[in-house]
Formats: C-alpha cells, structure tokens, sequence
C-alpha cells in the first residue's frame, strides 16, 4: 500500500482503533499525546509516541502547526484525524495536503461544504434530497420570531457550524424564542467560532437513522446500509443499532438512495455518514447533516456487513479502488452498541474521571469491546468521558438485546463510575424492547431511571 507510516491525531479509544487497523495492514504509526495521556493504551500499542503539548486540548489535539510538524519530523505520509479534534477542520485537511502528508479522511472541499449545515441543506436540495421545512440563516431574534410564524411551532433554533449536539434548541411558544436564539448563538459562537443560526420544523415523533458511505478517488460510492442512532440524551447518542428497526423496506431503500445521491454529487471520498430525521407519523425523511468523518458508531455497521471501515479509509486514502462493489454488501444478524462513559448517571451524569481499580470486560462470540480501559489506568478529566463502547452482533434484534443484556451484566469496572447501570436499565425497557421509541424517549426513561433508583435506596 502507498503509506507505510501513519500519525494518529487523537486519542482514547478510537487511536486505539486506528492503531489496530494499521498494524493489520503493516503500516507503522505514530501517535501524538499530551502531557496527560503517557500512559495510555494507545501509547501502549503505538510504534512510536511524541508528546504535542500539554493536557489542554488546544495547545494538544487541535494544535495543528505542532501536529503537523511532528507528523513530518517523524517521517509519516498520512494522518488519520478519528473524530471530534481536528477530522472536521477543513483548513487542516487543506495544511497535510500542502505539506506533502495525506489526511486520512474526505478533501478538503468535502469537509468545507459539509461543514455547514446551511450549505449542506443547499446542496442537499439541489440534489433533491429531502429537507425538512427550515430558514436560511436568521441573523437576529426578530427574524427568528418571524420565521417561525410561517414554520409552525415547536421549532428547532440550530447553528450552522454547530456539532455534537451543541447550539441546538427547541422552541414551543414565541415569548420563549428571543432568550433560545441568544443562548445558542452564543453557545455556538464560543464552541465553534461561528454564532450563526437557522431553524427547522421541529419533529416530535422522530427517529435519528443515518447511512454509513464509502467512496474511493475512482468515483465508485457505495453504501453499507443504515443505522438507528434515536436513543439521545442532549442531542448526543447513547446506544445505536443497525439495522433501524421499524422502517419499510421502501423508505429504507429510499434513505440509502438518497444518501449515495448526496456523497456521489458533491463528489465525496473516504468514509462518511448521511444522517437523517424520519417523521414516524408521516413515513418521510429529511437530511439532516454530513459528517465528513469516521463516526463513533461505526462499529455496528462492520458487525452486519463484515466490511472494516477504518481499513478502507486507509486503502482510499493510499488511492486504491473500493474492492466491494454495492451488489456484495450483505447485511446479516443485528448489532447494537452502547456507548459506555465513565460519568455519574445518579449526579446528572456528571464526569467521574479517576483511576480504574478493577477492569473486567465481558467476552466472547459476537461481543466487541473498543476500548482504552485497563486495571490501573487513570481517566483524565480533560477530555470526552467516552470510556468505551460495547458492541453485541446477535442473529435478529432480540438476540442481539438478550446478548447485550448478559455483556453489560458481566462487565466489572470500579474506581471510576459508569453509565453502565443506566444502559442496564434501558435495554430491558419494554418500549426499546418492541421498538416503541423516538428520539425523545432516553430522556423520559432517564428520568424514570433516577426515580427508581431513589425508590430502591
Ligand atoms: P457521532 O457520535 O455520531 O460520531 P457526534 O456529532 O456525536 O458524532 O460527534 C462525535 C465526536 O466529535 C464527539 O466527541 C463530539 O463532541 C465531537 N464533535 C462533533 N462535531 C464537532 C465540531 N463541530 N467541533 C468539535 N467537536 C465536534
Ligand atoms: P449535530 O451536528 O449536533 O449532530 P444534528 O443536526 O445532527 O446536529 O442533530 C442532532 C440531533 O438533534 C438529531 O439526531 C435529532 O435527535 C435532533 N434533531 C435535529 N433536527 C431535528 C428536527 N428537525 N426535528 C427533531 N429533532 C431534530
Ligand atoms: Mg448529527
């Protein structure tokens, strides 16, 4: 293959990730850490590990003139950025480029369009994907309120730049809707160096189902089916499955449709995700963003097609050809994962970061753990709480619950507290059991879950 050494911009599990999938492939790597993550398992796994800078992520995994360099002095031809940090920077994808090295992940133009949700609803209507009813961009609060007398309340206030749930509001009456807009715009504005907002039809019985892409530099785009990623607590995933239980294999066909529309039109590369909103009342679909990225969830969309999406990131990357065409794509059985972080559910989910004392992982056929976590391993409290996810690949929907079930049941970790009791809690619930949920329902069952915790104590 044409890269023989790869720097890994990132860290806990998904460079853990990226460094596996290397090592399959030959290919050396290099990984950048901060002062506080030395002693990772990444580190660990790494054929090399150069410090970038100190724990705040600012002077570290999004410094890119330190990222750049070090990927250079130690002799790399390629970055791989994982997600979150810098793999949605167009501007860095645009600096590897121009210094020689590749970026592991879509062109820089891909990322740019992309990146903005109102560019993206353009592109995505002249492709005629569907859109849910929205605005262009409001710039002030008065717009707003306008704008939303001709949507119909609720509405959702949305930034343009915005990302991991961030600078997204719902609004259900116009008295409400001045103080929503300044605190997203201003949420959005500090996160993301851009205040920009627009608003969409805000849809009450919802579910999130996105369609995982691959595309090569040869124009050949395929899809690997979709995934339900519905149970959210503030806009951010928790569990996620593929296949999306509940769908007509005619609407199913029609998301896949129009998410290789999308990718082939702008002329998309590597590894990305379409996602979607289904009106469950009205059996429609709507575009909802790209992420020009590998998603966190990947792994249950390798589980039911067998297809290893980091490996064909790097193959595309080194200008290979897909080496599956669309007709081969065979989804089989039923995945879940449960995204496990090392937050307090009882305390708001509050961050528990600390040292593990005890580290006992489930195993066994059909269950993966992507991971950082050892015994004796401390957690940061600088960065994202995601201690790992647990992925279950079972013969059909119940078997891969009745797996999930025993896994989380079996996966001992102390010194740090986890989500692990909620997820217990969620996945025997009758409703996600019969499929009886939307992108509401986590929330409700988050709050029924601390009431019968007070109960038994
Ligand atoms: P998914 O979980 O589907 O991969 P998310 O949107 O939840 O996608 O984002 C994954 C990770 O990337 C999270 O850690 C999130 O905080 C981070 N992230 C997403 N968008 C941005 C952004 N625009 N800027 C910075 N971080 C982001
Ligand atoms: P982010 O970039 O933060 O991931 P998204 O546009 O992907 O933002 O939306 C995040 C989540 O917000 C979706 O998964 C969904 O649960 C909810 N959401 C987004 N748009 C709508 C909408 N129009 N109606 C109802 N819920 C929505
Ligand atoms: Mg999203």
């Amino acid at each position: 293959m044409g890269i023989s050494r790869v720097f890994v911009a990132n860290r806990g599990e998904i460079a853990v990730r990226v460094i596996r999938a290397c090592k399959a492939l030959s290919i050396e790597t290099v990984l950048g850490v901060s002062s506080a993550d030395r002693e990772t398992m990444g580190a660990r796994l790494a054929d090399k590990v150069v410090c970038i800078g100190p724990a705040r992520s600012t002077d570290s995994y999004l410094n890119r003139q330190a990222i750049l360099a070090t990927a250079l002095a130690t002799e790399c031809d390629a970055i791989h950025p994982g997600y979150g940090f810098l793999s949605e920077d167009a501007e860095f994808a645009r600096l590897c480029h121009e210094n020689g090295l590749i970026f592991i992940g879509p062109t820089p133009e891909n990322i740019r369009r992309m990146g903005n949700k109102l560019e993206a609803r353009s592109l995505a209507k002249e492709f005629n994907v569907p859109l849910a009813e929205g605005s262009a961009r409001l710039y002030s609060a008065d717009e707003a309120l306008e704008t939303a007398e001709q949507v119909g309340y609720p509405i959702l206030l949305k930034a343009a730049a915005g990302g991991g749930g961030r600078g997204i509001r719902v609004v259900d009456a116009p008295e409400k809707l001045k103080a929503a807009f300044e605190g997203a715009s201003a949420e959005a504005a500090a996160a993301f160096g851009d205040g920009a907002m627009f608003m969409e039809r805000y849809i009450g019985n919802a579910r999130h189902v996105e369609v995982q892409i691959l595309a090569d530099n040869h124009g050949n785009v395929i899809h690997l089916g979709e995934r339900d990623c519905s149970l959210q607590r503030r806009y951010q995933k928790m569990v996620e499955e593929s296949p999306a239980p509940g769908l007509s294999d005619k609407l199913r066909q029609q998301i896949h449709e129009s998410a290789v529309t999308l990718a082939k039109n702008i002329g998309y590369v590597s590894a990305g995700t379409v996602e979607f909103i289904v009106d469950m009342d009205r059996s429609q679909f709507y575009f909802l963003e790209m992420n020009t990225r590998v998603q966190v969830e990947h792994p249950i969309t390798e589980a039911v097609t067998g297809v290893d999406i980091v490996a064909q990131q790097l193959r595309i990357a080194a200008g290979e050809k897909l080496d599956i065409n669309q007709g081969e794509v065979k989804v089989e059985g039923h995945s879940i994962e449960c995204r496990i972080n090392a937050e307090a559910p009882l305390r708001g989910f509050q961050p528990s970061p600390g040292r593990i004392s005890r580290w006992r992982p489930p195993s066994g056929s059909g269950i993966r753990l992507d991971s950082h976590g050892f015994e004796g391993y401390f957690m940061p409290p600088y960065y994202d709480s995601l201690l790992g996810k647990l992925i279950v690949h079972g013969k059909d929907r119940q078997d891969a619950l009745a797996m999930m079930e025993q896994a989380l049941a079996g996966f001992e970790i102390e010194g740090v507290e986890t989500t692990i009791p909620f997820l217990q809690y969620v996945i025997v619930n009758d409703d996600f059991v019969t499929g009886n949920f939307n992108t509401r329902w986590l929330e409700k069952v988050a709050t029924t879950f601390l009431e019968s915790q007070a109960v038994d104590s």
